[in-house]
C-alpha cells in the first residue's frame, strides 16, 4: 500500500460525508502500514464543530491503541487540515500527514499559513500536500454545486411579498446579449424575504470577482458588454439587480427606497456572498451607494473602475444636469426607460433598448424610478450624505487599491466635471480615460473598458502605457 492507496480509502470516507450531507472530507490513520482508524467530517450530526475527519480518527486511533500520542503514524485527509486539526495532529505527534485537495481559505498547511513549518511549535509531524489532489476535491465540487442548487431553489421558490411586485419571467426572455442563468437571494436581514436577482458568471472560487453595480434606472444587463471580457480572463463576475430593478422583486411603495437601506442590503450581500478580491466596477448610483462600501470592509476591496458616478456628500450642490434628469423624472414619471438608452447610444439596436423596459411591466414596477432621483443627497445633512463624505476622507486618505476612472463625457448629469471632482477624492487615482462618444451609460461601451480595466489591474502594466 502506498500514499495513493490510503488517500482512495480517505476519498470513500469523503464520498460517505458527501451521502449524508456533510462537506465531504475523508481521513484514515495508519500504522505500520495498517489503517487503524477511519472517518469523516460529522460536525453537523454530532453537533460538534470539532468534530473534522482528522479529530475523528485521532480519537479512534487513540482509543484503539489507548495511548494519547501517536508517534510514527500517517493521517491522510482528503482536504488540506485547518488550524483547529493541525493543532491537533501536532499535539498527537504523528509522524507525517498527508493531504489531498488545497483549501484556500482555511487550509493551514500552506494555502493560509503553514503550521507544520513553525519549528517553535512542530519537532515531530512532516506534511505532504497535493495529493490525488483533483480526485479529492471532486466530492467538495459536488457538495458545493448541490448545495447552490438547493439555495436557487429554495430562492427561487420564495413567496412574493404582498407589499412588492414581480416582473414575470417572460418579460425578459431572450434578451440579447444576456445568456445568463438567473441566481437569487432573500435571506439578507435587510431584504425581509424580497428576492433579490444577481449574475453569478466565472469560477465561484476565483481570486478575483468583479462586483458590477448599476444605477437607476437600469440592471444588470447594463454590465452585458463587460461580463464577458472578465469571465475570460477567468475571473468571478458578480452583477446584483437591486431592489426594485431588474429581476429583483420590487416594493410597491415609493419610500421604501431609502440611501441606507439600500446600502444595506449591498453591504449585507457582499458579506452573504463573502466576496474578497473585488475589482468594485460602478457608475451612477452603482457608485453613489458602492463607493462608500469599501470603508466598512476593506479588506475585502482590491480595485476600482469608475465610470460616470459622484459621491453625494452634500457640500456641493447637485449639477445643473442633474436637477434637469430630476425634474424631468418627476414630470414624466412614466418616461420610456428604452428610449431615454436609444437616444444616448445610437449604437444600440431597438431590442437592446427594449431590454431596459423589461423590469417594468406597468406603473406598478416604477416605484424605484419614482424614488432614486430625489433620494441622492443634496445637502450636508441629507440622509447618505455623512456616510458618503465618510467614503470620501477613506478614499482620499486610506484607499490602498488601484483605481482607474472611465467619464463618458456626452453624460450632462455626472460627466468630466463631477467626475474630475471625484477623481481628486479617491487616493492615487490616474488620469480618467476620456471617452467622447459614451454618455451617461458607460458600460454601453464597456468592452474596450472592461479589456483596458483588466489589463490594467492584472497584467501590470504601468498607468503610463493607458491611451
Ligand atoms: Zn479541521
Amino acid at each position: 500500500m502506498n500514499d495513493e492507496d490510503f488517500m482512495q480509502q480517505a476519498i470513500a470516507q469523503a464520498n460517505m460525508a458527501l451521502a449524508v450531507g456533510e462537506v465531504p472530507v475523508g481521513a484514515v490513520l495508519v500504522r505500520d502500514g495498517v489503517v487503524i482508524a477511519q472517518a469523516h467530517n460529522a460536525p453537523i450530526a454530532q453537533h460538534d464543530p470539532s468534530a473534522h475527519a482528522e479529530m475523528q480518527v485521532i480519537r479512534q486511533a487513540a482509543a484503539a491503541i489507548g495511548n494519547y500520542r501517536l508517534d510514527g503514524c500517517t493521517l491522510y485527509v482528503t482536504l488540506e487540515p485547518c488550524t483547529m486539526c493541525a493543532g491537533a495532529i501536532l499535539n498527537a505527534r504523528l509522524s507525517k500527514v498527508v493531504w489531498g485537495a488545497a483549501e484556500p481559505k482555511t487550509g493551514a498547511c500552506g494555502s493560509v499559513m503553514d503550521v507544520f513549518a513553525q519549528p517553535q511549535l512542530n519537532h515531530h509531524t512532516s506534511s505532504q500536500g497535493h495529493v490525488l489532489a483533483e480526485e479529492c476535491a471532486l466530492p467538495l465540487q459536488t457538495f458545493f454545486k448541490q448545495q447552490r442548487h438547493a439555495q436557487k431553489t429554495k430562492a427561487a421558490a420564495t413567496r412574493l411579498r404582498d407589499d412588492a411586485v414581480r416582473a414575470p419571467d417572460s418579460a425578459f426572455n431572450n434578451l440579447p446579449g444576456y445568456p445568463w442563468q438567473p441566481n437569487y437571494i432573500s435571506d439578507l436581514p435587510s431584504l425581509n424575504g424580497l428576492r433579490m436577482h444577481y449574475l453569478d458568471e466565472g469560477p465561484v472560487d476565483a481570486d478575483v470577482t468583479w462586483l458590477c453595480l448599476h444605477g437607476n434606472p437600469a440592471w444588470s444587463y447594463l454590465y452585458r458588454q463587460m461580463i464577458p471580457v472578465f469571465v475570460s480572463a477567468g475571473h468571478r463576475v458578480i452583477a446584483p439587480d437591486m431592489p426594485g430593478f431588474g429581476k429583483s422583486d420590487k416594493p410597491k411603495k415609493d419610500s421604501a427606497h431609502t440611501f441606507e437601506w439600500h446600502r444595506n442590503v449591498l453591504l449585507e450581500f457582499v458579506e452573504a456572498l463573502d466576496l474578497r478580491g473585488i475589482q468594485l466596477v460602478v457608475q451612477d448610483w452603482g457608485g453613489i451607494l458602492g463607493l462608500t462600501l469599501p470603508m466598512a470592509q476593506p479588506w475585502r476591496y482590491e480595485s476600482l473602475l469608475v465610470m460616470n458616478t459622484t459621491l453625494a456628500t452634500g457640500e456641493q450642490p447637485l449639477s445643473d444636469g442633474f436637477n434637469a434628469w430630476k425634474k424631468m423624472c418627476a414630470d414624466k414619471p412614466l418616461f420610456d426607460v428604452g428610449k431615454l438608452f436609444a437616444r444616448g447610444n445610437p449604437q444600440m439596436s431597438a431590442d437592446e433598448c427594449a431590454a431596459y423596459n423589461a423590469p417594468f411591466p406597468d406603473a406598478g414596477h416604477r416605484a424605484a424610478l419614482r424614488a432614486f432621483p430625489p433620494m441622492v443627497p443634496s445637502g450636508v445633512d441629507s440622509p447618505g450624505a455623512a456616510v458618503s463624505r465618510d467614503a470620501a476622507r477613506f478614499l482620499k486618505h486610506d484607499w490602498q487599491g488601484q483605481s482607474v476612472m472611465f467619464i463618458g463625457q456626452q453624460d450632462p448629469v455626472l460627466g468630466e466635471t463631477v467626475m474630475r471632482e471625484l477623481q481628486k477624492n479617491i487616493r492615487h487615482c490616474p488620469e480618467p480615460v476620456l471617452l467622447p462618444q459614451a454618455g451617461h451609460f458607460v458600460q454601453e461601451h464597456g468592452r474596450v473598458i472592461a479589456l483596458q480595466a483588466e489589463r490594467t489591474f492584472f497584467n501590470s502594466n504601468p498607468a503610463g502605457a493607458m491611451p
